[in-house]
């Protein structure tokens, strides 16, 4: 067993606390990770409270996990000891699926391992994530990190990043679209970076009216004070796509009107509780409301090295492990720049 500092909500109301928690041995497929950073991703905060339904306690949230590999197993053919590596929202699932055949694994049929409030496949032990010291996953769904990369600053690609770039891809967004992102924070500050590589126009949609120096230096073209309704009225009709990243319940009907026809917005956010929405705004206008759930792990190793070759890398806040209430309290009021990513050796 590999002893590993961390830190684990025992409970939805209690803060975080330090914790420690052995990880196997590594099996012959398994990489083990000496864990240098993790991000701290909303989705962490939803599920240490419990917002989400039941938590399994205690849980060690985080799935932005970079590090360097410190031991392989007999069967690992693509990182070796010394490797840099990154580990995101799951760490296993069947492998037999369609689904999984086809590298989304995210939507595998019989069992995804989320990376931690999940079980692995044997169905019993629990998962625990990246706010440790050590982790040990099969080499299937670890990502590979090129040496020289801002590591601290990469992390949060594992979820920020693909969750942003799996949706820009699949509706081939590019130059020429008109691209809304709503809500700038640790996904919302990607989705602008991500849209702009791609070559589109990019307008946020903000509650922070602080915010709008950062967007724009983010490279958004546009922004729009999300809690003035006037401020939508010159954008009815206009954007080709938009992306919503919001946390907390919203009503999407504004967004939807700033559509082009025939135009989709993909939900990312996932607000615990149900949000407002007019049917009148997709019907008139055929316009389609849609989701979309991290990316796959051939679609992550794509974003990453996409990533890479044009430098893009998240805006972080690094904290010590003994900051990490500090930062969801933080976090939930949108005062993070834009992603807090724990420094691993302060556990
Ligand atoms: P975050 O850093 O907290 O950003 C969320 C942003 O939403 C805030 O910065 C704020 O932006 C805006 N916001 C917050 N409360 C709001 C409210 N009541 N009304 C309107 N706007 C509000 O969170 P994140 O880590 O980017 O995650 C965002 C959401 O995506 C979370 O629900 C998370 O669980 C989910 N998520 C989904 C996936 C997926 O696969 N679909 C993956 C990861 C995360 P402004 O200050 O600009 O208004
Ligand atoms: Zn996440």
């Amino acid at each position: 067993m590999i002893a590993s500092k961390a830190y684990a909500a025992l409970s939805a109301t209690k803060p975080l606390r330090p914790f420690r928690l052995e990880r196997r041995d590594p099996r012959p497929d398994d990489v083990v990770i000496e864990i240098a950073y993790c991000g701290i991703c909303h989705s962490d905060i939803h599920t240490a409270r419990g917002e989400w339904g039941p938590t399994a306690y205690p849980c060690v949230p985080g799935h932005e996990i970079v590090g360097r590999v410190v031991a392989v197993g007999k069967k690992v053919r693509g990182f070796k000891v010394g490797d840099l590596a990154g580990v995101g929202c799951f760490v296993d699932s069947c492998g037999t699926c369609k689904p999984c055949r086809q590298h989304e694994e995210q939507f595998c049929q019989k069992h995804i391992a989320f990376t931690y409030n999940a079980t692995e496949l044997d169905g019993t032990t629990p998962t625990q994530g990246g706010y440790s010291t050590h982790i040990v996953v099969g080499e299937k769904c670890v990502f590979r990190i090129k040496k020289g990369v801002p590591l601290a600053r990469v992390a949060p690609l594992l979820c920020a990043g693909i969750t942003t770039y799996s949706p820009l891809k699949r509706y081939a967004i590019g130059k020429g679209h008109r691209v809304g992102v709503v809500g700038l924070g640790g996904l919302g500050h990607m989705a602008v970076k991500l849209a702009r590589a791609m070559g589109a126009h990019v307008t946020v949609f903000s509650t922070s009216p602080g915010k709008e120096r950062d967007a724009k230096k983010l490279g958004a073209q546009a922004f729009v004070l999300s809690t003035n309704a006037d401020n939508f009225v010159p954008l009815v009709g206009t954007l080709d796509f938009i992306i919503d990243t919001v946390s907390a319940k919203h009503d999407f009907t504004p967004y939807l009107n700033a559509l082009k026809h025939d135009c989709t917005m993909v939900l990312v956010g996932a607000s615990p509780e149900p949000s407002a929405l007019l049917a009148s705004s997709l019907i008139m206008g055929r316009k389609r409301l849609a989701g979309s759930l991290i990316g796959g792990t051939r679609e992550t190793q794509e974003m990453l090295d996409f990533c890479f070759r044009k430098k893009i890398y998240c805006d972080i806040e690094l904290i010590p492990a003994s900051q990490i209430n500090e930062a969801y309290e933080r976090t939930i009021k949108g005062d993070v720049k834009y992603r807090f990513v724990i420094d691993a050796t302060t556990y």
